[in-house]
């Protein structure tokens, strides 16, 4: 017998067996007690009351009826499939029974004419309430351990619900479970903690959980279980943080020196933000003192990140270290050298680019002059990962746009120096505080949440296929005012050709509402050889075409000032963060701008409310909380795979102030003990050790 209750395999349970055991662990990973114990009701409902069944309305939650099964049918339906169909009555009327799956063994196990206890979800269906796969119970078997009040409701499987592991049979299990646990659950968080939060005890909470006693208890218990699976989780990131600031060494930048001031005072062409200003602090403060710095930096598109990671760069640069800028495409890359050159072409530096296509001439030139020192900057694409790149001194690394290159690609960068250069990764795809407190909370995190003066909002508009012309229209006028128009369709994914016709459809439909030579029109697509990509690419950048037909290739970085408006075609097909993105294309010249969002007139409900998000708002933020509550966290930014969001009780969009309480308790704790050595900290520091044995390393992201 182990020494923990909590640790007796599942099958060793009063009502379990072997049979069943076998079942909770293949359909619940349910082993042990302890993991019964965290099955937690994911609803509660309320079965004090009984209905009569001329009272149910058609209401969405589950109600109770005494009455009797008064006929029973297996019906044919499609195929080899069939139905079980029944009629339930009491004395005021009958409602359906129906069950599509397991007829053959539901009808057996079935009484007519006996009294029972219906527990179900009404369904108003061809002018009769029916009730789909109800819970039955005998009206005596009922009477002998009668519901009251606030029921819990498990999680189930057909396979579960086959062997009697419903949710009231789950929930006959946890009666057997919770007095044998008496004693075995002890309290793990420290007393001060507890008072803080107004934690209320962990034995009372899994009690109070699985058996509430009203809502008030139920919603303290709640809240005390979501706490301490947060609390564990910012823990271990916590120390993360911590074992990555102790174990790597970064180099000091200690001096802001001449580049760095020259460029403020002289050459910095407006004023800073207040968000890009703090950003740089936090920045500096990383650095200047020793320790490795990694850091996000999230803002949304036209935030003004790039003008931060220059300065960034030439605080490297005044220290005698290198730097570099990697970004995901060569167009981006191309851009950032062009702007980098521009701005810094009075300072006494050297910047140099370096993509897939430079040629190997250029290419030795530069290899040489990365070794030497004499090239103090280099922008490039992920070419600047390549092992021949060497450098002599890399001080600080900056990768733009850093969901679009893999992990393994990023820790490259790591090896580029005998000490670990400053990382810094920016993103425009802002995801959530709390989700990003969470997914990156080993990082530290930068937010640049202001976008500069005097941008003029975006208008946002829903317009449908009918109305193509009229927008074209509205196109025509755009341009006779010297403006540049995005047309964008779906993704090109390799297989999928009815993407492809839709391009070309559209293409040639544009083209011969735009002739020539009045109006010049590109096309860029990801079936395109790289170097025709970048000649059409170029043309518009330049100004000599007045369209740019595309497909999402466009979507990351591109900056034409003078494009005012982003037409994106089958609106309804991309997702909110894609949209936002493409949107952030536009306005950011001095013009007024416009996304004109087209869809067929049949849209999906989630589809309307990207949609409607997106001509609500700009605020890329709000944006990604709207997503999050879309898609579930677990969704965005392909985390489902993670492991850092299984949480079994808590919810990150739902739950965000006990989050911000429990990284607020982990980070004080730490501070207060940092090995967790305290008397009073030492079952937690078990908790923890238990929790977190046999974990893999969650991965870095830089
Ligand atoms: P992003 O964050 O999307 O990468 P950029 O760095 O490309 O944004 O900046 C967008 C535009 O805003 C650029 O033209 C840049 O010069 C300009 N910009 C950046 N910061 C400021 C500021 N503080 N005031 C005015 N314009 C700014
Ligand atoms: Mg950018």
């Amino acid at each position: 017998m182990p020494q923990n209750t909590l640790d007796t395999s599942i099958e060793y349970l009063k009502g379990v067996g072997p049979a069943k055991a076998e079942l909770l662990k293949k359909e619940a990973q349910i082993f042990k007690f302890g993991d019964l114990l965290h099955l937690f009701p994911f609803r509660y409902v309320d079965r004090s009351q009984f209905y009569k069944i001329s009272e149910i309305r058609n209401a969405d939650t589950e109600v109770q009826i005494i009455g009797k099964i008064t006929h029973l049918d297996e019906v044919k339906g499609k195929g080899r499939s069939k139905r079980l169909v029944g009629t339930f009555t009491d004395d005021t009327g009958s409602v359906e029974l129906v069950w599509f799956q397991g007829a053959r063994w539901i009808k057996p196990s079935l009484r007519l004419n006996q009294p029972y206890v219906l527990f179900g979800k009404p369904n108003w269906f061809q002018n009769k309430f029916s009730f789909p796969h109800p819970e039955l119970e005998l009206l005596e078997d009922f009477k002998a351990s009668p519901l009251k009040g606030l029921q819990p409701v498990y999680p189930s499987t057909e396979k579960l619900n086959a062997k009697g592991l419903n949710s009231r049979g789950i929930s006959k299990l946890m009666k057997n479970l919770i007095p044998q646990l008496k004693g075995s659950i002890r309290e793990i968080l420290p007393n001060n903690i507890l008072k803080a939060y107004q934690l209320q005890p962990l034995e009372r909470s899994y009690t109070d959980v699985h058996f509430p006693s009203g809502l008030e208890e139920l919603e303290k218990a709640r809240r005390r279980l979501k706490f301490d699976e947060f609390f564990f989780l910012q823990l271990e990131l916590l120390r993360q943080k911590e074992i990555h600031r102790n174990t790597y060494r970064g180099f000091a930048f200690r001096e802001l020196g001449e580049n760095f001031n020259r460029f403020y005072k002289e050459i910095l062409p407006f004023e800073l933000t207040g968000a890009q200003k703090r950003v740089l602090k936090e920045i500096r403060n990383d650095i200047r003192k020793g320790a490795h710095m990694n850091r996000l930096v999230q803002g949304d598109v036209g935030s003004g990140k790039t003008i931060v990671a220059l300065m960034a760069m030439l605080m490297a640069v005044d220290n005698g270290f290198q730097a570099c800028l990697m970004a995901p495409t060569e167009i981006l890359a191309n851009q950032h050298y062009q702007g980098l050159k521009e701005l810094t072409e009075d300072l006494p530096l050297k910047v140099a680019l370096l993509t897939g296509s430079t040629k190997t001439s250029e290419r030795k030139v530069l290899h040489e002059q990365l070794q030497n020192g004499e090239l103090n900057i280099l922008v490039g694409t992920h070419a600047l990962l390549e092992d021949k790149v060497k450098y002599k001194n890399l001080g600080i690394a900056i990768v733009d746009e850093q969901h679009r290159f893999g992990v393994a690609q990023r820790a490259k960068l790591w090896k580029k120096n005998s000490l670990p250069p400053h990382v810094l990764v920016m993103t425009a795809t802002p995801i959530p505080r709390t989700l990003a407190m969470t997914l990156y909370g080993n990082l530290d995190i930068s937010v640049i949440d202001e976008l500069p003066p005097g941008r003029k909002p975006i208008t946002t508009v829903h317009r449908s296929d009918n109305n193509r012309l009229k927008v074209f229209g509205f196109l025509k006028e755009e341009i006779a005012k010297g403006r540049q128009v995005y047309i964008v369709y779906p993704l090109i994914e390799e297989s999928e050709k009815m993407d492809y016709k839709d391009l070309m459809d559209g293409y040639e439909s544009v083209i011969r509402a735009f002739p020539r030579p009045e109006y010049q029109v590109s096309i860029v697509h990801g079936k395109m050889k790289p170097a025709d990509k970048d000649f059409e690419m170029q043309r518009f950048v330049e100004g000599k075409t007045h369209i740019l037909v595309a497909t999402t290739v466009i979507e990351v970085g591109v900056n034409v000032p003078n494009a005012s408006v982003m037409v994106i075609e089958s609106s309804e097909r991309f997702g909110l963060s894609q949209l936002h993105q493409l949107r952030g294309r536009v306005g950011r010249g001095a013009e007024q701008s416009y996304c004109i969002l087209m869809s067929g007139n049949k849209l999906s409900n989630d589809a309307k409310t990207r949609i409607k998000t997106m001509v609500r708002t700009n605020d890329g933020f709000e944006i990604a909380e709207v997503d999050m509550k879309l898609r579930g966290p677990g969704d965005l930014m392909g985390t489902r795979q993670s492991g850092v969001l299984d949480l079994k009780i808590a919810d990150i969009t739902r739950d965000s102030t006990i989050l911000k309480e429990a990284r607020e308790a982990a980070t004080q704790l730490l501070q207060a003990d940092p090995q967790l050595q305290k008397d009073e900290n030492i079952p937690l520091k078990n908790a923890f050790l238990a929790r977190t044995r046999g974990k893999i390393q969650w991965s870095r992201i830089s």
